[in-house]
């Protein structure tokens, strides 16, 4: 089944577009973070990060910056957070890959509300082996 996003890039359902190219279109989110909260959407389907080419990553990001930077200009945020959910476990609901590039303003009260954990004895190091590239 098509996601929101596929209907929405083919003009089947409305959408606020701020960008469009060939690969790219960007959106404001229908149910923002901070009003100006933007989607920036690869228009061929990769299911998540994991799945998508780097030139299409380094495109999207190219033009996340580039949102980020009009927000800053328009909206005088403070500062942005961009998050990409990666499987419902992060909390993805649709999966087609998109970037969120949300406005933040210092005190704003927003918080992801993750919960730090803590590595014991040499674990951090275990770890380290582990995930080294
Ligand atoms: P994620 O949880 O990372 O998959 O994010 C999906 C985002 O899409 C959420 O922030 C939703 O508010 C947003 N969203 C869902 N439907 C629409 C829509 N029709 N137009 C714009 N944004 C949408």
């Amino acid at each position: 089944m098509a996601t929101v996003f596929e209907m929405i890039i083919s003009g089947d359902i409305p959408s606020t577009k701020l960008y469009e190219d060939d690969s790219v279109l960007v959106i404001l989110d229908i149910n923002p973070v901070e009003k100006g909260h933007s989607l920036v959407i690869s228009k061929t389907v990769y299911e998540d990060f994991t799945q998508c080419p780097s030139a299409q990553l380094s495109h999207m990001m190219e033009i996340a910056q580039r949102v980020a930077l009009k927000l800053k200009a328009e909206l005088k945020c403070d500062g942005t957070n961009i998050l990409i959910n990666n499987g419902k476990a992060s909390g993805q609901e649709i999966p087609h890959l998109h970037i969120h590039v949300i406005p933040r303003y210092d005190n704003d009260g927003q918080s992801f509300g993750f919960s730090k954990k803590s590595y014991e004895g040499d674990e951090i190091k275990e770890y380290g082996k582990k995930l080294a590239l």
